[in-house]
């Protein structure tokens, strides 16, 4: 959600703002989309550690909606660039054709 100010939180119901992945009056959605921050808090979510998917997550009573099924996460790996947890790069998908 992006906030008049320009601020992007991962969440609709983040009235206070705790869930930030930056601001786009200094970087772009692209930078923050696929960045470290989202790409950890996304894996997290997706393997249902709501704790570790951003400070709001961790007391939202949604998230009982459940996790992805396994088979999906592994899917979801498979298919995005995980080279940021070494800094580098981007957490976005893959070419079809890499
Ligand atoms: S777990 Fe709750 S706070 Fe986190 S993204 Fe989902 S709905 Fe929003």
């Amino acid at each position: 959600m992006v906030h008049t100010d320009g601020r992007l939180t991962t969440c609709c119901l983040d009235e206070h703002l705790e869930n930030v992945l930056g601001n786009l009056c200094d970087q772009t959605l692209a930078e923050l989309w696929w960045g470290p921050t989202i790409h950890s808090w996304r894996v997290a979510q997706i393997e249902a550690r709501f704790e570790d998917s951003g400070p709001f997550c961790s007391r939202c009573n949604w998230r009982s909606a459940g996790s992805y099924p396994p088979d999906k996460v592994a899917e979801y790996l498979a298919h995005t660039d995980t080279s940021t947890e070494s800094g580098e790069g981007g957490a976005g998908p893959q070419a079809e054709n890499e």
